[in-house]
């Protein structure tokens, strides 16, 4: 999900650097440190950089929520890295945009779990197969072990003996947070649906 009306482009904030601050343990930020942006409405928006999110609240776009403990030191200005910031206006979002689908989105809502048997999925199956018409979509999209895969083939449910645990939906829009990461940290949760 991207925000639709919103700018990103960072101005200018000087040559700066990621550093610890007098509450870090020290070093730099983990490489894979993501940030929370929620809209005005506290509704969660993107996942950003830790740069773009200091870029969000040095220009005055966004507040910081809560923090990470690191710093972000710039010529003249050293800023605490958030973990969650709030858009100060509102994001138009285009609600008729769904999650795009793909293979981890598939396993996170299947909880990596067959749709046929049950056992720990290792691959996604197409429910009706794309040689027989079946689109690649999160309703016809499951998660599956390579047995099931390798032995129910091109063939349409009902000429198996196949069938489903749960009907393959659309993710619940908000979901697409634990989608996109592998691990939601502790600092997200107050803002996110229990489901994500
Ligand atoms: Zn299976």
């Amino acid at each position: 999900m991207r925000p639709s009306r919103v700018t990103w482009s960072p101005t200018s904030i000087g040559v700066g650097h990621f550093g610890p601050g007098s509450r870090a343990l020290g070093g730099s930020l983990p490489p894979m440190a993501r940030v929370l942006v929620l809209n005005a409405t506290y509704e969660p928006l993107a996942i950003v950089t830790p740069r773009r999110a200091v870029v969000l609240v040095l220009d005055r776009k966004a507040e910081a929520l809560d923090g990470s403990g690191l710093w972000f030191h710039a010529e003249r200005t050293a800023v605490e890295v958030p973990s969650v910031v709030r858009l100060r206006s509102m994001v138009v979002v285009d609600r008729s945009r769904e999650l795009t689908i793909s293979r981890r989105g598939v396993f996170v809502r299947d909880a990596a779990t067959c749709q046929y048997c049950g056992d720990r999925a290792e691959t996604i199956d197409h429910v009706i197969p794309r040689s027989r018409g079946g689109r690649h979509c999160w309703e016809n999209v499951v998660a599956a072990c390579r047995p099931c895969n390798v032995s129910k083939a091109d063939r349409l449910l009902s000429e198996t003996r196949f069938s489903l645990v749960r009907l393959p939906v659309v993710p619940r829009r908000l979901s697409w947070v634990s989608v996109a990461v592998t691990h939601v940290p502790d600092q997200w949760r107050p803002w996110l649906p229990a489901a994500a």
